[in-house]
């Protein structure tokens, strides 16, 4: 179901309370990355555009135990490097809900915005606690949601308050489902799937979602070795989740039953034990000697890889193809990286490490959508329905 869009509510002569994504790296005061805030400036000046309209933010910033209040989690710093970014005063709540909060709110004027204090400095926010949920409602006239990174929690700030007020998405969230909807729906084929990663276990889910629309995927990252194990190859000292030998197998299965290609490594770097020193040896063959264990995917797999997104029309990536942590196991998800990036496809990066490698290595540009949900949007691609987005449907 479509979302409601910022666009649909009437922000004439309103206080708009917007979530926001302001979870940014902080040390010692200072921001470190701010790229979250500056993602959100669209929609704020969209809607301080509004004849009359002002804006109340909230957002969580790190994980404050039990609710506890730390000056390490306010979002202070937030508030005052936001200012720089709008050119405008944005004034600093002492709190996010309570009579101090409500008195600054009554008296903000058109145009003005207000941060509110961390809202997980109570533990009702991600209890969803009606009357917290209605104590944050009070705040506003409309609500507007664009923070796609919590979107898949029932958050008060993300679902609870919906509840009390109208509710839509901002530009991000918009974005974000504009981009994944028909990788799920109606995707422009052929649709290639690379998944990657450490776990079969994480990404099972994905897996089985993806097969109904894919015509190829391809499998890499530690949780490649649980089915080559499954299809009879010799996988040394890899990563193996001997619980999940049974599902990979059924999956297996399903894939050539729907005649969906599904891509393996052919061939390896492996080392001898797991760390960041590690020599990288190359093995020309899917079976892997018994002392090694395989940490990336060899050239030949990346020829392979290339012939399936060289021909896709769409193409999704979640999970990096090895452990690219280590300069001397990058090499294979840095070439599927290019690869996608040189793609003239629709291209879609999610899932928190395949977006730290493109970011790292310098292909978020050359991308049509890179996510700025980890969580959110693997279980988007799983189909599973994110509370913070069906709380706003039409
Ligand atoms: P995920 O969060 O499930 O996408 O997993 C990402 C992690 O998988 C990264 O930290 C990678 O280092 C790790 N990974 C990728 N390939 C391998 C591999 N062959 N062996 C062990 N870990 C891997």
């Amino acid at each position: 179901m479509p979302v409601k869009s910022v666009r649909d509510l009437d922000l004439k002569n309103k206080k708009v309370l917007v979530r926001v994504d302001y979870n940014v790296p902080v040390k010692e005061g200072k921001i470190t990355d701010d790229s979250r805030i500056t993602a959100s400036l669209p929609t704020l000046e969209y809607i301080l555009k509004q004849e009359g309209a002002s804006v109340i933010l909230m957002s969580h910033l790190g994980r404050p135990k039990g609710g506890e209040r730390k000056a390490e989690f306010s979002l202070s710093p937030v508030a005052a490097k936001l200012s720089d970014l709008l050119g405008k005063k944005v004034t600093m709540a002492d709190d996010c809900i309570g009579a101090s909060v409500e008195k600054l709110v009554q008296n903000i004027k058109p145009g003005e915005i207000i941060m509110l204090e961390n809202v997980r400095y109570y533990k009702e926010e991600t209890d969803n606690n009606p009357d917290f949920a209605r104590k944050l409602a009070k705040l506003g006239d409309v609500y507007v949601n664009d923070a796609f990174g919590t979107a898949h929690r029932a958050h008060a700030s993300t679902e609870g308050v919906t509840k009390f007020i109208p509710g839509a998405a901002g530009f991000l969230i918009e974005k974000e489902i504009n981009f994944f909807e028909p990788i799920l729906k109606n995707p422009q084929q052929p649709l290639a799937a690379v998944i990657g990663g450490a776990k079969v276990s994480s990404k099972i889910a994905v897996l089985e979602s993806l097969l109904g629309n894919c015509s190829s995927m391809i499998i890499g990252g530690g949780m490649a070795y649980t089915f080559l194990k499954v299809m009879g190859k010799k996988i040394g000292k890899s990563l193996l989740e001997e619980e999940f030998t049974e599902t990979a197998e059924k999956f297996l299965k399903a894939a050539s039953a729907r005649g969906v290609d599904i891509v393996f490594p052919i061939d390896h770097i492996v080392a001898t034990e797991f760390s960041e020193n590690a020599e990288g040896l190359y093995i020309d063959s899917s079976d892997i000697p018994d002392d090694c264990m395989g940490m990336d995917i060899g050239p030949k797999t990346l020829a392979l890889i290339k012939e399936h997104l060289t021909k896709a029309k769409t193409i999704v990536w979640n999970g990096p193809m090895g452990v690219f942590e280590f300069k001397n196991f990058q090499r294979g998800t840095i070439a599927v990286a290019e690869m996608i990036a040189a793609s003239k496809g629709i291209t879609v990066v999610g899932g928190g490490d395949s977006v730290a490698a493109v970011n790292k290595f310098g292909y978020a540009d050359k991308i049509s959508h890179v996510s700025t949900g980890g969580g959110a949007s693997l279980e988007y691609l799983e189909g599973k329905v994110l509370p913070g987005i069906k709380a706003i449907e039409k």
